[in-house]
C-alpha cells in the first residue's frame, strides 16, 4: 500500500509537463522528497503522515529565478530610478563596503522575499557569497549561489575607468572554487561561476572561468549584453560583440547563463541558439531601466530562456506578465507565439534547463524532487476557474502563495516561512541598510527632495 509523507488532494496542478499540463481535483503524493503520485485520484488504498485538501487552490511547481543578487535589497527604491545597474552607479553603497554581517542580513532578505513568492531556487551572485550563502541555506530553499568574479577594479568603474588586474581575478575565481568545495556535498545547494561580464573580464581571464567551469561541470551565470557601455567598451577592447568574446573564449556552450539579453544581434542569439546557451530575461529590471531584451527575436533563434527577478523585487508570478506583455508590445499583436504557458514554462522548466537541473526539478511530475508552491485561488481576483494558468499569469500576485514546499519540506506555510522569524530578518536588514547608506542616505534624501 502506497506511503505518502504529505498528500495534496483536490487542488488544480499546473504541472509544466507538456505531456499533462493540468490536473483537475489533483491528488499529489510526496515521499522522502520526491513526487510519488500524481493522478486525478489518489490511489484505491494509502496511507499519509499529513493529508492537506485544497479545494480552489493551484498546485505549481516551485518557480527557478536564476539571476538575483539578494544583498541589493539596500538599493530597493533607489537604484532603479537612477537609470542603471548598481554596480556602475555612483552615489550609491557598494557590496564592495558591505561587512560580513551587513550581508548577512540582506541576503536574508533577499532569499526570503523570493521564498515566500514562490521560488523554490535562486541563482544569487555578488560579493560576500560566503557569509550569503551561509545566511540563505537556513531558509531551506535550493541555491545556486556565486561570488562575483571579475578582474576589472569595480571602484574605478563607477567613475569610467575600466583597469583590469590579474590579481584582482585570481582573487574572485579562486574564492568561486572555494565555495564550491565548501558546499558540493550539499543535496540543496550548487555553486555556480557568476564572470560578471565581458566588459568587467579580460579575455584571459575569461578563458581561466572557462577553463575552470569545463573542469568542475560549472555552469556560468553572466551579464550578457546588459547595457550600451558594455557593447561599446567590449567592441573598443577587442572588435567584437560580446557573445563572440563569450565564443572565442570557450564559455559559449550548453553551461552559460546570460543575463539581460538586451544588447544581442540576430546573428548572436543563432550562435547561442546553436551553442545550447541560454537567455535569462529580466524583463522588470530591463524595462526600468526604459529598455527590453528582444525575446520575440531569441524565440524565433530557439535559445532556451528563463526568467530572473534580479535587483527587482523577488515576484515570479507579476515577472511572467511583464514577460508575456513585453512581448506582446514588441510584437505589436497577439498570436499563438506569446501566451501564459510560454512564460511559465520560463519560470519553471526554462530556469531548471538553464541551471542544468531539468532532470531534477521545474515540473510536476513523479520522480522529480517535490518543490512546488500552493496558491489560494479561492479569492475574487483569480475566480472563475476557466482557465487557471490564465489566471495566474494575468491577475496572480507572489502574495497569493500559501504554501512552499521544497524536497517535500514545507519552507512556508499559510504565507510564513517556518524555518526563520520574518519580523527579525525584516527589522535585521533595516538596520543593516541604515548602516551602509550612512551620510550618503542623507545626501539622497537632499537631492530628491530639493
Ligand atoms: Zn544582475
Amino acid at each position: 500500500m502506497p506511503f505518502f509523507d504529505l498528500l495534496l488532494l483536490d487542488a488544480i496542478a499546473l504541472t509544466a509537463d507538456p505531456a499533462r499540463p493540468q490536473i483537475r481535483g489533483s491528488a499529489i503524493g510526496i515521499r522522502d522528497g520526491r513526487i510519488t503520485w500524481l493522478d486525478a485520484q489518489p490511489p484505491a488504498q494509502y496511507t499519509a503522515t499529513r493529508t492537506l485538501r485544497l479545494p480552489g487552490h493551484f498546485v505549481t511547481p516551485g518557480f527557478v529565478n536564476v539571476h538575483t543578487h539578494s544583498i541589493l535589497t539596500m538599493v530597493r527604491g533607489v537604484a532603479a530610478d537612477l537609470g542603471f545597474a548598481p554596480s556602475y552607479t555612483p552615489g550609491i553603497p557598494k557590496g564592495t563596503r558591505v561587512n560580513p554581517s551587513q550581508a548577512r542580513a540582506l541576503a536574508r532578505l533577499g532569499a526570503l522575499e523570493a521564498l515566500l513568492f514562490g521560488s523554490t531556487v535562486i541563482g544569487d551572485n555578488f560579493v560576500h557569497a560566503d557569509v550569503g550563502t551561509d545566511a540563505m541555506v537556513e531558509l531551506g530553499m535550493r541555491l545556486c549561489p556565486s561570488w562575483r568574479i571579475h578582474d576589472v577594479d569595480f571602484a574605478r568603474v563607477a567613475h569610467g575607468d575600466w583597469h583590469h588586474e590579474a590579481a584582482i581575478g585570481r582573487k574572485t575565481l579562486d574564492a568561486g572554487l572555494a565555495l564550491h568545495a565548501r558546499w558540493q556535498d550539499h543535496p540543496r545547494v550548487r555553486v555556480n561561476l557568476a564572470a560578471h561580464a565581458v566588459d568587467t573580464c579580460s579575455d584571459g581571464f575569461l578563458r581561466e572561468v572557462a577553463a575552470a567551469s569545463s573542469a568542475h561541470g560549472l555552469t556560468v551565470s553572466t551579464h550578457l549584453g546588459q547595457s550600451q557601455v558594455e557593447v561599446d567598451r567590449v567592441r573598443e577592447r577587442s572588435g567584437r560583440t560580446s557573445t563572440e568574446v563569450l565564443a572565442d573564449v570557450g564559455l559559449l556552450n550548453e553551461r552559460l547563463m546570460g543575463g539581460h539579453c538586451i544588447y544581442v544581434t540576430e546573428a548572436d542569439a543563432q550562435k547561442m541558439a546553436a551553442a545550447g546557451a541560454h537567455a535569462v530575461h529580466i524583463p522588470k529590471c530591463n524595462a526600468t531601466s526604459g529598455r527590453l531584451a528582444p525575446t520575440p527575436m531569441l524565440q524565433r533563434a530557439g535559445v532556451n530562456m528563463a526568467l530572473a527577478t534580479d535587483t527587482q523585487h523577488g515576484d515570479m508570478v507579476e515577472l511572467m506578465r511583464w514577460a508575456l506583455v513585453t512581448a506582446r508590445v514588441q510584437e505589436g499583436r497577439v498570436d499563438d507565439s506569446w501566451q501564459p504557458h510560454h512564460v511559465f514554462h520560463m519560470a519553471t522548466m526554462g530556469g531548471a534547463k538553464a541551471l542544468g537541473m531539468a532532470g531534477e526539478i521545474g515540473s510536476l511530475e513523479v520522480g522529480k524532487a517535490a518543490d512546488l508552491v500552493v496558491f489560494d485561488a479561492n479569492r475574487p481576483h483569480l475566480r472563475p476557474h476557466v482557465n487557471p494558468l490564465g489566471n495566474l499569469v494575468h491577475t496572480g500576485q507572489g502574495r497569493d502563495v500559501r504554501m512552499v514546499v521544497v524536497a517535500g519540506d514545507i519552507l512556508v506555510e499559510d504565507g510564513l516561512p517556518t524555518r526563520v522569524d520574518m519580523d527579525a530578518v525584516c527589522a535585521e536588514a533595516e538596520a543593516a541598510t541604515r548602516e551602509l547608506w550612512g551620510d550618503e542616505g542623507k545626501r539622497y534624501w537632499e537631492r530628491v527632495q530639493g
